[in-house]
């Protein structure tokens, strides 16, 4: 069944999505259409907490599939799709109307519904900034909205990345997040850029990547669709969420369309409540057995540990996984615990068919200090097309093999 509408014909299912066509009216959508609920809820009278619940559960299993068909239809996070505000008050109004009626119950769900409303469009601080400025550096919502203000920005705008300070985890990821952007950018909004802020004054893979921007996105020439300033002048030491700005330690103030603020970082709080991290942030551990040296018996892997001279990435993290149960089992056992290898390989994507990779082999220092490369090598300089594009279908084997290895 097709249903016409300002965007043409929709679905059923992308006209429920859109609160029954209310979506569409062109001014305040979200407002518009949960009034539409006050009216029905007001009528229906007073609902228990337990049917409710159920009602709740129903609107939001219906939602999943009918607001996926609307996205694919209307585009994603359209403002048009309003189910999410439905669901949003009545999640809200839980509770408030099993006796509202002794209580004047069109001024409880019209105060319920202007409060809803209210925080819904004003945002207070910190989901504001959170939604302003995703950082983007955890998948799901973040990287929804960071791709949302991509799609949304005019050509011609800047989208600043702010790199994070060391260590953090997946070394090369804002440079390879710049790539991918630029990309996106060339082909849909071509006079617009890329701006690095960052504090550092080297990064990951450096030299291959300025190679590939070179070749794709100007890189070095005025019309460079990627810029990236080192730090410690382009350290950013303040964004303004309002305005749109991030301050540098030099005192550059420099406005953006999108600001993509990836921050300092540090152990999940999980670490923190478990008394397992040091002044750094981090979780100090026995790199042999990754059993950590503030509470024996506890043993940290992945980004939370400090694994002196490893990355923080996924294949690291799954490396370091195997070292560390085979410590344990040894440990188990009351067998010495061997000297282990440790693996890493990063791949990135900088342009059509052009990857690039690092691959390393470590070993543990004699005095078990810290981990040291012992093998490995890059990506040459002058790897042929070929080469190249050999990386891109490396990469994508790569994350088959990881994600099988992981999750089996
Ligand atoms: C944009 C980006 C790109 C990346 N690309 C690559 C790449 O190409 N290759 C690569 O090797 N690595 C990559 N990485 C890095 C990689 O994702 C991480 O290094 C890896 O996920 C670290 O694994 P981990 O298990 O230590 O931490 P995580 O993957 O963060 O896992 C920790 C888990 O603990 C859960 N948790 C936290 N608190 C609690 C609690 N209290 N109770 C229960 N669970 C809890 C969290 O929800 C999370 O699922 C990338 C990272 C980013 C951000």
């Amino acid at each position: 069944m097709a249903i016409e509408t300002k965007k043409g014909p929709i679905g059923f299912p992308t006209w429920i999505a859109c609160g029954f066509g209310l979506g569409f009216a062109p001014l305040a959508p979200g407002s518009i259409s949960t009034l539409f609920l006050v009216i029905l809820l007001g009528l229906a009278g007073p609902i228990e907490p337990v049917p409710h619940a159920i009602i709740i559960v129903v609107m939001f299993a219906v939602g999943i599939p009918i607001c996926n068909t609307a996205e694919a239809k209307l585009g994603h996070d359209a403002g048009s799709i309003v189910w999410d505000e439905f669901v949003g008050f009545a999640v809200a109004t839980w509770g408030l109307l099993q006796t509202y009626h002794d209580h004047n119950a069109w001024t409880i769900i019209i105060a319920a519904w202007a409060a809803f409303r209210f925080f819904d469009v004003i945002k207070l601080w910190p989901v504001n900034a959170a939604e302003k400025l995703p950082h983007a550096w955890k998948a799901g919502e973040q990287t929804k909205i960071l791709r949302g203000q991509l799609e949304a920005m005019a050509d011609g705008g800047t989208v600043v990345i702010v790199a994070p300070p060391n260590p953090f985890r997946c070394p090369p990821g804002p440079y390879e997040r710049a790539s991918q952007i630029a990309n996106y950018l060339k082909h849909h909004k071509p006079k617009s850029k890329v701006l690095i802020l960052d504090s550092k004054q080297k990064f990951s893979k450096q030299g291959l990547f300025v190679q590939g921007w070179e070749k794709f996105y100007g890189y070095g020439t005025e019309k460079s669709m990627i810029e990236w300033r080192p730090g410690p002048d382009a350290a950013v030491v303040k964004v303004d969420a309002g305005g749109m700005m991030a301050e540098t330690s030099f005192g550059d103030e420099i406005k953006a369309d999108v600001l993509n603020v990836i921050p300092p970082q540090k152990a999940g709080e999980v670490a923190f409540a478990a008394g397992l991290t040091d002044d750094s942030g981090w979780c100090p551990i026995d790199l042999k057995t990754f059993e950590s040296t503030i509470h024996k018996g506890i043993h940290v892997i992945g980004d939370a540990s400090i694994a002196t001279g490893m990355p923080k990435s996924g294949y690291a993290a799954n490396s370091e996984a195997k070292v560390c149960a085979a410590a344990v089992v040894s440990m188990l056992k009351g067998e010495a615990v061997g000297t282990p290898s440790y693996v890493n390989t990063c791949y990135s994507i900088v342009g059509k068919d052009y990857g690039i990779s690092v691959a390393a082999v470590y070993r543990l220092a004699e005095d078990g200090s810290k981990i040291v490369q012992v093998s490995g090598g890059l990506t040459p300089s002058d790897a042929s097309a070929d080469h190249l594009k050999r990386e891109v279908a490396y990469a994508q084997s790569w994350f088959k093999n990881i994600t099988k290895d992981v999750f089996g």
